[in-house]
């Protein structure tokens, strides 16, 4: 049967077995943990403008990683990942990089296809 995705949406390569299940942040569905889509951000107990104003002045505002774990539904309604067509989803770049360098690989798969 053809595959939808080649690492049928995970991360795990190629090997088998189980992962340990995450909870998603939003819905609280437990994930395989290499399934989850997992997003860092810098979270700081101080208000954004207000830590502007103190980093301008010179201050450290100390900021912590935050990690959120979400399923794939989540994900896609939240607008962290998106819906991709047949041929975009042949280009393997990780989360963090996917909105630039995908954008950037596309125009250059068109544009090569259209030249030759
Ligand atoms: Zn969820």
């Amino acid at each position: 049967m053809p595959k939808k995705r080649r690492s049928g949406g995970r991360k795990k390569a190629g090997s088998v077995g189980r992962e340990p299940p995450v909870p998603c942040s939003q819905c609280g569905r437990l994930v395989p943990a290499d399934k989850a889509i997992r997003v860092t951000k810098r979270y700081t107990p101080v208000e954004a403008k207000l830590a502007r104003e103190l980093e301008k002045g010179g201050a450290y505002v100390a900021a912590r990683p935050m990690v959120k774990y979400y399923c794939v539904s989540c994900a896609v309604h939240a607008g962290i990942v998106k819906v991709r067509s047949r041929e975009e989803r042949k280009i393997r770049v990780p989360l963090q990089l996917a909105s630039k360098k995908l954008k950037q690989k596309v125009i250059f798969k068109k544009m090569l296809t259209q030249t030759v």
